[in-house]
């Protein structure tokens, strides 16, 4: 695949990005695609390696060998119907995927791997731009309906893989604007979400209907969960109306610390700071939180904290901190031990390269503020003793905040929701479904299957995607007896 000796004459060649300065004044993406020819010359990279373990790396298992080889060719065009066969909506991944399939190139053996999210990021780029990308309505409707509850990438890709064979599909979506976390989770300034708005037309071409403002099985979220609904469906009026249901709700409910202090306002959810920020970028009313002139602290790494972190530069924060309870991680991974697999080194994002100081394995004791808002916090720094983390005595401290949010990840979907349709949860409160064998993705409710968040936990878009195509193959086989649908 690629150019066969491609893998020894060129460099790896990642895509840049716009100054930090620049970055900084505005909240749209800060990407610079790689030109058709850079791209061909990364294809070219791909080496004829036997067993593409990035197909495997890759939670969609995308057929990244081919559509490189296509690329390195000059056939964008069959390219990206290699890309969509296994993938939905690419424009997504080649954004904000953590690439797990990079780590798993077998070039990155012992040297860069093949910049494969990036070439990605070219095909479906250039796919749009050419009018490649178009409706594709199915040829004969089945008189099926099909309720999918959740419009994150979960939902969208089993309500666009269900329509294609011909089924009424109908998504519900409690807040005013479709596509979850990727609308209101994910900053612009990591995807625009026109990218969203451009596929929600095609699916409306291909059948789907949007209901957005329609709560489902219960008629309140919990606090602090977003959510716009002017309209409540119960389950049971779902059930009657419809063949099948696909939940995929997400996983909403933050992970919280119960400190003193936790009370004093200036002390939020990540998401109670970026919901309004993506908001206010689609025009849809001011962020009611500013983090110009302060100062913040992050607690909790990964991409919800890095986001909260890029948000806060954008404000103009005086100065962003952000704590990790985990010790930091080895800037470089130990090949040998890893490979395949994901990991764990030291990752920083282009968000903490925008302006952060980052602390590791530290824990956050107690909040304390003045006339009810928080001005800072007692943290206690960690070591790892007999495989236990432990807090080490005299290493109290004291750090400025007039701001806090808590990104330390979504403990569960909400419970009412669930419990409206019957659905036995597992232990850690998610909808019960398996992911293979007959039966899979079905719940222990009659006619509801769950994917993405609601079923494996908070994860990755890619994962959703995943999990929301198989989740449609199983529903058309359900519903048909029968099923062309690829898993
Ligand atoms: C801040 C943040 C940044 C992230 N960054 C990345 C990243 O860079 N890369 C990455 O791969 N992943 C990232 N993730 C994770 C990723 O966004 C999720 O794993 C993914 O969106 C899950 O998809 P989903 O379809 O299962 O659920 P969601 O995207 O959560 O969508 C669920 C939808 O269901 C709706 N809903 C819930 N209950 C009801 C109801 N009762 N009635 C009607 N509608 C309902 C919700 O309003 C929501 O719109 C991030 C997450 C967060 C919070
Ligand atoms: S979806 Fe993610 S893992 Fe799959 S090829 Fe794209 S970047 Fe790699």
């Amino acid at each position: 695949m690629g150019k066969p000796t491609g893998f020894l004459e060129y460099q790896r060649l990642s895509e840049a990005y716009e100054p930090v300065a620049e970055r900084l004044k505005k909240y749209k993406e800060f990407v610079l695609r790689l030109s058709d020819e850079q791209a061909a010359v990364q294809g070219a990279r791909c080496m004829d390696c036997g067993i593409p373990f990035c197909n495997n790396g890759c939670p969609v298992n995308n057929i990244i060998p081919d559509w490189n080889d296509l690329v390195y060719r000059n056939q964008w065009k069959e390219a990206i119907e290699v890309l969509h066969s296994t993938n939905n909506f690419p424009e997504f991944t080649g954004r904000i995927c953590p690439a797990p399939c990079e780590a798993a190139c077998t070039l990155n053996i012992n040297s860069d791997a093949v910049g494969i999210k990036s070439i990605e990021h070219a095909i479906i780029d250039k796919a749009w731009e050419e009018g490649w990308v178009q409706p594709r309505p199915a040829a004969a409707k089945t008189g099926k309906k099909v309720a999918v509850v959740g419009s994150g990438p979960a939902g969208l890709a089993a309500a666009q893989q269900l329509a294609r064979v011909g089924h009424d599909v109908t998504v519900f979506e409690k807040n005013t604007r479709i596509g979850g976390l990727l609308r209101y989770g994910i900053p612009d300034f990591k995807m625009e979400k026109g990218l969203i708005d451009r596929r929600m037309a095609q699916m409306e071409a291909e059948g789907v209907r949007f209901r957005t403002g329609v709560i489902v099985g219960s008629d309140t979220a919990a606090p602090g969960i977003a959510n716009d609904a002017k309209e409540f469906v119960s389950a049971e009026a779902l059930q009657k109306e419809f063949d099948a249901v696909i939940l995929a709700a997400g996983s909403e409910v933050p992970r919280d610390l119960p400190v003193p202090g936790r009370e004093l306002g200036g002390v939020h959810f990540a998401l109670e700071f970026l919901i309004p920020q993506n908001k206010a970028v689609a025009g849809d009313g001011p962020n009611p939180i500013s983090a110009e002139g302060k100062h913040v602290v992050v607690i909790g790494g990964g991409d919800t904290g890095s986001d909260c972190v890029g948000t806060s530069n954008r404000h103009g924060a005086a100065s962003v901190t952000q704590f990790e309870l985990m010790p930091m991680p080895p800037e470089q991974e130990n090949k040998a031990l890893t490979w395949p697999y994901w990991p764990i080194k030291m990752r920083t994002s282009s968000s903490h390269e925008e302006g952060c100081e980052r602390d590791f394995a530290v824990a956050t004791k107690e909040f304390f503020g003045k006339d009810g808002k928080v001005t800072g916090l007692k943290a206690v720094r960690l070591e790892w003793k007999d495989g236990r983390m432990a807090e080490i005595a005299g290493s109290e401290f004291e750090v400025k905040a007039d701001l806090v949010f808590f990104a330390m990840g979504f403990t569960n979907p909400l419970g009412k929701l669930l419990e409206s349709f019957g659905v036995e949860k597992d232990a850690r409160g998610n909808a019960k479904a398996t992911t293979d064998g007959a039966g899979c993705y079905a719940t222990s409710a009659p006619k509801v299957f769950a994917a993405g968040d609601v079923r494996r936990g908070q994860s990755l878009v890619v994962w959703a995607i995943r999990e929301g195509r198989q989740c449609a193959r199983e529903v058309d086989q359900f519903l048909m007896g029968e099923t062309v649908l690829p898993r």
